[in-house]
């Protein structure tokens, strides 16, 4: 049995992780120097443990989690792909990693120069004019887009009111819709589960400011009338915008702008490999087409003359900052090494094999689990659990089952429009092997669905914690440890 109390319990007086070097300074006391209003009264109760302690602790407890350096994490729409180690190790040169952002622009014209790069990757990707790096997520990207949204039409002399959402939008869309002071008008998905075109034309008129569109949809499926969708929302006189969040299908193949779309947001941490997950930093980059350039955030990257680097704030016309400083450095270091490793050839292979991964998946699932709409499926496909649900079991079950097979889930109950839905993205990481072990487990768990429910119902049962009461951790949220 490893041990598995919490640090502090494990804590021993006076015992000592590392050797603080002897003090070659006068020693002055804390009182004398800091206001006595700022000093604790008792000291920190830090635990007192020694290095292989320290390091076993955070080792078994890295373990006890799923991560994607341990197996498939296929959760829909996230893009869980795997993050090269060369990524970590360049971002963690030190002078990536110990920079300040104070420092002045002439010593940290080697960031800069790789920012600039990066922007210039992502519009060559996207086929947008400009870029910034700023936003410290795909949601933050979204506000952003909508700000200039809002900035251009005000900037035409008119106030317009709505903004359309397809009825399948990641959440995250009518928060930013409504964050940026508009109102969300929603249109319906057709039979192909594609925009319904048809919808969408009653609901245009002068008072739309955009339409917000995820492409591939979050069915993973492509919206392959985008250009007529284009077409029809700019004669209202509206911005089309791409939730980009999920570009694995497009890199390469396809360019946003030729799609007519005017503004984009990218999430480095799906699509280019920079780890996500637990609500760590992200970076969500955006692109946009020339007549929008002048709205972006300050301070913006440029280049002068001399091939210097430099930020200037001069853009009277910007929504104004977003960021403290000028973006997630580490994260676009990381999507920087990431694009460069690749090369044109091989962001291409990465779609494909992306794709191929989803449709070999989907193909082989398709006879024992409902797919409903499998027609056109991309990086990812949405599997329905109604057949299972029909047996007493739910995709919630089905999810906690594939644990006990050392997976992760996949995305549940999203987009809405499927029942018992079961987001499916496996990313072009995986190998054949490792799908095929995949589709066993959903197999044997669908086996065990027809010859006994139960068997499901309670997993799982060999990871650290069994079934959670899911809501009991949002409703009484307590992350401190009291003894
Ligand atoms: C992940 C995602 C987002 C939000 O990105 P965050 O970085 O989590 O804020 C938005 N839209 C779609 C389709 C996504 O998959």
């Amino acid at each position: 049995m490893s041990d598995s109390r919490v640090i502090f319990e494990k804590s021993v007086k006076d015992r000592m992780g590392i050797a603080i070097p002897k003090l070659d300074v006068p020693e002055i006391s804390l009182s004398d120097s800091i206001s006595p209003e700022l000093l604790r009264e008792t000291p920190a109760n830090l635990p007192e443990v020694s290095e292989p302690q320290v390091v076993r602790h955070y080792v078994n407890l890295s373990v006890k989690n799923h991560h994607v350096d341990k197996d498939l994490y296929p959760l829909g729409s996230c893009t869980m792909k795997y993050n090269p180690k060369i990524n970590d190790a360049l971002a963690s040169l030190p002078g990536f990693a110990n920079i300040h952002p104070h420092q002045p622009v002439e010593n940290v014209q080697g960031a800069l120069h790789i920012m600039y790069e990066l922007e210039q990757m992502l519009l060559k990707i996207t086929g947008m004019s400009a870029a910034t790096l700023q936003p410290s997520a795909g949601s933050q990207g979204e506000f952003a887009g909508i700000l200039i949204m809002k900035k251009y039409h005000e900037q035409n002399g008119e106030n317009r009111k709505y903004i359309i959402i397809p009825e399948t939008a990641h959440g995250t869309n009518p928060a930013s819709v409504s964050l940026g002071g508009f109102k969300a008008r929603e249109v319906k998905s057709d039979n192909r589960g594609r925009v319904d075109f048809e919808d969408l034309k009653s609901k245009l008129d002068d008072e739309v400011a955009g339409m917000m569109l995820t492409q591939p949809n979050t069915l993973g499926l492509f919206e392959n009338q985008i250009e007529a969708i284009s077409e029809e929302v700019h004669k209202v006189g509206a911005l089309m915008y791409m939730d980009g969040a999920n570009m694995n299908a497009v890199v390469g193949l396809c360019k946003p702008a030729e799609m007519g779309f005017d503004i984009i947001h990218i999430n480095l941490h799906k699509t280019f490999s920079t780890p996500h997950g637990g609500g760590g930093p992200g970076a969500g980059p955006i692109a946009v087409v020339e007549k929008l350039a002048p709205f972006l955030p300050i301070p913006k990257l440029i280049k002068d003359d001399n091939g210097k680097f430099n930020w200037t704030s001069d853009l009277p016309d910007s929504i104004g900052r977003l960021h403290s400083f000028f973006g997630n450095f580490g994260i676009l270091v990381r999507a920087y090494v990431y694009i460069k490793m690749l090369g044109d050839s091989g962001l291409k292979s990465m779609t494909r094999v992306a794709i191929i991964n989803a449709n070999y998946l989907k193909n082989k699932l398709k006879d024992a689990y409902k797919i409903p709409f499998a027609e056109g499926t991309l990086h990812e496909f949405v599997a329905s659990g109604v057949l299972q649900k029909a047996k007493g079991v739910k995709a919630l079950d089905i999810a906690k089952a594939l644990l006990d097979y050392g997976f992760y889930a996949p995305t549940i109950y999203f987009p809405n429009n499927v029942p018992e839905a079961m987001m499916i993205e496996p990313t072009e990481s995986e190998t054949k092997e490792t799908l095929d072990r995949f589709v066993s487990a959903l197999l044997e768990i669908n086996e065990k669905i027809n010859s006994d429910p139960d068997l499901v119902r309670d997993a799982p049962m060999t990871t650290p914690v069994i079934r959670l009461d899911e809501t009991k951790a949002n409703r009484e949220l307590d992350l401190r440890w009291t003894p």
